[in-house]
């Protein structure tokens, strides 16, 4: 072992010597080229080495080792978390060496015959330095979805014209292209390799379908990607549909429709109405109490914030589940849906008090909020009940009580948008009254509201009695 880590140190030290960090400055610009060429060379054998090591790595670490696994032994999850701690690279990069170095590595064959590897043609280019680590992953990861129901003398056929074309080797000796390039070949390869009528376009469509969360943060929001079968996204559009406003919903509209649209603002484009939806349909689930339990709470997402912080309206909160942090607006929002319990550290970090948790409105007192309000309360919202969260009219933290008196129901958007929207609520009486922003009514009326059907029946026998102030 002693020998290839003496060696390691040698080659780098030597590296280090050979290549100097000004030089590219002083160079022509042919020279600069070429040196990008020649070191991009030179790369592609480390990056093959360590394509190798991830691979045997993963093989040491595979589940049927049990308690035996590389991984386990070292008190890592898997090989790819392993990867992560001894390399200090990301979760993708350490995913991407391991699922090359299992795709290119030579497997044990049977009763002492050689082995070959999964994809002999790429391992092979990849062990020269021939071909690069990224191209080789295009290559792989399009190339692998055929391989259930694909031919292989044609799986091997397409390896071998990837791989040339990535090589500018063979019949015609092709420019190499780049890695997007051949990205965009391999996926033609795989369409070829799997035509239409392979299996029933059902089983296809259920071997394919997914949902995907993106692990990092994109200008403050994390993307999502997947593809969804017919039917899951008919009723998710069907859900979307019923709940967008009047005014971008599509289909034909009444003019109380438009006019309660006009009335509501709405300036939300139809994705952002979509995502607010959606918010409200995870929120209705999450509270449902009909989803497995984690450690025997309900899947609740927990919020941390100092407390100073939140008072003093700087800093940022952090959401279990996520790396990046959140806005104070974000934290406050979900603290007011859902409760907050405090938790004192002193300066080491220690837990030195444990507060019970409170500010969560109550089933029974949830229903009652519903009689009375019967929806989200902003004039032109469709939102219904059941998809709404209560909003504490006086904060919690303003000594609010957790009351009817003082709960009214809001949307998801519409709470999270409450202090900034213009919208003023107060309760008279325990009854909401909504002031509109001024731009949609410039007197500043107070107007009782609700979309409750029994009230809306009773406002129409007798006209509302004004708030007190
Ligand atoms: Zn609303």
């Amino acid at each position: 072992m002693t020998g290839i880590s003496d060696t390691h140190h040698e080659v780098r030290s030597r590296l280090l010597d050979a290549l100097r960090l000004d030089a590219p400055a002083a160079w022509t610009d042919d020279e600069l080229l070429v040196n990008a060429g020649a070191l991009e060379a030179l790369g592609r054998v480390v990056d093959a080495h360590r394509v190798a090591v991830a691979g045997e790595v993963a093989e040491r670490s595979r589940v049927e080792l049990g308690d035996q696994r590389l991984s386990t032994r070292k008190g890592c999850r898997s090989a790819v978390e392993l990867l992560e701690r001894v390399t200090q690279v990301s979760g993708f990069e350490a995913r991407r060496r391991v699922s090359l170095g299992a795709a290119t590595r030579v497997r044990d064959g049977f009763a002492g015959e050689p082995g070959v590897a999964r994809f002999p043609s790429v391992a092979d280019a990849l062990a020269t330095g021939a071909v690069g680590a990224d191209a080789a992953a295009s290559i792989i990861r399009e190339l692998d979805r055929t391989r259930p129901f694909a031919d292989p003398a044609r799986l091997a056929a397409a390896e071998q014209a990837l791989v040339n074309e990535a090589t500018g080797s063979g019949d015609g000796a092709p420019v190499r292209c780049t890695a997007d390039e051949l990205r965009v070949q391999a996926q033609a390869w795989a369409v070829f390799l799997d035509p239409d009528g392979a299996e029933p376009a059902d089983e296809r469509a259920m071997r394919r379908r997914g949902f995907r969360l993106g692990r990092t943060l994109r200008d403050g929001l994390i993307p999502v990607t997947g593809e969804l079968l017919p039917e899951v996204a008919a009723k998710l559009t069907r859900l979307f549909d019923a709940h967008r406003s009047p005014r971008v919903g599509g289909g034909f509209q009444t003019d109380h429709d438009r006019a309660r649209a006009a009335e509501s603002g709405e300036d939300r484009s139809p994705d952002q109405q979509r995502h607010d939806v959606l918010a409200a349909i995870i929120d209705t689930a999450a509270r449902s109490g009909e989803h497995p339990t984690i450690g025997g709470a309900a899947p609740t997402v927990l919020v941390s914030v100092r407390a100073a912080d939140l008072t003093s309206g700087r800093g940022v909160a952090h959401a279990d589940g996520i790396d990046t942090p959140i806005s104070l607006r974000a934290a406050r929002h979900m603290i007011c849906t859902g409760g907050t319990q405090t938790v004192t550290f002193d300066d080491t970090g220690r837990i030195l008090a444990l507060g019970s948790p409170e500010r969560c409105f109550t089933a029974h007192q949830r229903r009652a909020i519903t009689l009375r309000d019967g929806g989200c309360i902003i004039p032109g919202c469709t939102i219904p009940a059941a998809w709404t969260e209560i909003h504490h009219v006086t904060p919690a933290a303003d000594g609010g009580p957790t009351h009817p008196d003082n709960g009214v129901l809001l949307c998801w958007f519409h709470h999270r948008t409450i202090d900034t929207s213009g919208w003023i609520i107060r309760m008279a009486r325990g009854v909401p009254h909504l002031r509109p922003p001024r731009w949609l009514d410039p007197t500043g009326t107070w107007r009782p509201t609700t979309k409750s059907p029994t009230r809306l029946a009773d406002q129409h026998e007798r006209p509302p009695r004004a708030p007190a102030a």
